[in-house]
């Protein structure tokens, strides 16, 4: 594709090291430009509008024109734009930040530290982890475990939890601290006859199997993300978390709940932690947390866990980790206005009202011959492509269905996901209103009708 001279295409193509894609594709196809955006809409440079179908990247909560928020990142970049927060040094917007999210944590939540990124928030929960068995005189005990499919970022510890080729591939990942037990996915990893309660049975045997055979004294957390998003959607079967969280404080090892994507409201309850019942001891968090339109992240840690990183701080004389923007006055005070308007616009209680026709037209979706699944829960939905419904075979790999899917989506003026496992993401802001989401799934439906021929 040849692009004029110096356009924005051209000069994107020429300087930018896009993010998860292929470089060389990106060559030949150049850059989809956004300009703009308004509630739950982008216009891109021709100003064609799409449907953002996954909020972004799980994010954009309250859609791409929320004057609040640019009126209290305004107040504040005038008020203060910089001070950091080492060595007792604090400001009032961080302050009133963590003050709210330990109110409104999924409990025992007690503290909260501060970064930037969904990503680094995995890092500090990972480094916490070590930190709290050293403190306790535990140093063997320092092993992950995380589950296939997971997603939990991209740095060289968070990354290499995430047990996706496409994260892993080229990178030298994972490092060797990692373990990895099953998918809770009953529709891909269930067996021929087994029911749900036995897969789940199945899956906490190889999870207490896995600690027995590694040692329980070698195992510091476990990782999960409530529901499991980038990975392709999967919603975790009935008593699932119950069963793991008996296996782990029965070994003496924390959970740590990503709630990246699953916090503030996607699932139906502010923490995906209270729609499956997690008492976790670390949580952490992003994305939602400022409706993306600042980067900041959260580390939570439950009062016992405080308590032993408290004594070790002193007994070392610090705490010696964190970041130039862990605790960043303009991202704490636009995070902050993000928490008051999912309080003062009850954000929560609009989910709930729509979440119902959400789950109805995403499960609709089965009825097209090239779903095997879609499954979902408050405003998330994964929907997985297969070539036999009987078999669920997936298209070979190099048919890329699910991106294909994408791509006609987004000709159709609607951005969702092709994600692992050829599944579709849809995610979409969740301030979409009824009358939108009637929009979003004939626009799916479309798609996938016209995406069968070119399949099959
Ligand atoms: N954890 C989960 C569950 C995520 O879904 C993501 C990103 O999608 C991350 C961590 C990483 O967040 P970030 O991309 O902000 O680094």
């Amino acid at each position: 594709m040849s692009y004029a001279p110096n356009s924005p295409a051209a000069r994107d193509v020429r300087y930018f090291l896009h993010p998860f894609t292929n470089h060389v594709a990106h060559e030949e196809r150049g850059p989809i430009i956004i300009e703009r955006g308004e509630g739950i809409y982008l216009f891109d440079d021709e100003g064609k509008r799409y449907i953002e179908g996954l909020a972004g990247l799980w994010c954009a909560s309250l859609g791409f024109s929320e004057k609040r928020l640019v009126e209290a990142a305004k107040a504040q970049l005038e008020t203060l734009p910089y001070t950091h927060a080492f060595a007792h040094r604090s400001c009032t917007p961080v302050i009133d930040l963590a003050e709210k999210l330990i109110s409104m944590a999924p409990p025992p939540m007690s503290k909260v530290f501060f970064g930037v990124s969904g990503s680094d928030a995995v890092d500090s929960a990972i480094k916490f982890a070590w930190y709290y068995n050293n403190a306790l005189d535990r140093p063997g005990k320092k092993k992950i475990i995380a589950r296939k499919r997971a997603y939990h970022g991209v740095t060289i510890a968070g990354g290499s939890l995430t047990a996706l080729g496409y994260v892993q591939d080229g990178f030298d990942l994972p490092l060797n601290h990692v373990r990895f037990t099953d998918t809770p996915c009953y529709y891909r990893e269930g067996q021929p006859g087994e029911s749900e309660k036995d897969f789940t049975e199945r899956l906490a045997r190889n999870l207490e199997s896995l600690i027995e055979e590694e040692g329980a004294e070698t195992i510091a957390a476990f990782f999960a993300e409530p529901v499991m998003g980038a990975g392709g959607v999967m919603v975790p079967p009935k008593g699932y978390f119950q069963r793991v969280q008996e296996i782990l404080r029965k070994h003496d090892i924390l959970f740590v709940a990503d709630e990246v994507i699953c916090g503030f409201g996607r699932t139906g309850n502010m923490w995906g932690s209270q729609t499956y019942g997690i008492r976790p001891d670390i949580v952490t968090c992003a994305k939602q947390l400022s409706a993306a339109y600042v980067p900041i992240s959260a580390v939570m840690v439950s009062d016992d866990v405080y308590g032993v990183l408290r004594d070790y701080s002193g007994r070392l004389g610090n705490f010696g980790t964190g970041f130039t923007y862990s605790g960043h006055p303009l991202t704490a005070a636009v995070a902050l206005e993000t928490l008051k308007i999912y309080e003062e616009d009850d954000v929560l209680g609009h989910v709930r009202a729509v979440m119902p026709k959400f789950q109805q037209r995403l499960t609709a979706l089965m009825e097209s011959p090239i779903v095997g699944e879609a499954r979902g829960v408050g405003l998330i939905g994964g929907v997985e492509i297969v070539s036999d419904k009987v078999t669920k075979a997936l298209y070979p790999p190099e048919r890329k269905a699910a991106a294909l899917i994408m791509n006609m989506a987004a000709e159709d003026g609607l951005f969702v996901r092709a994600l692992a496992g050829d599944v579709i993401g849809v995610c979409p802001p969740l301030i979409i209103s009824e009358k939108e989401i009637d929009d979003l799934f004939d626009r799916l439906e479309r798609t996938l009708a016209k995406a069968v021929p070119e399949l099959q």
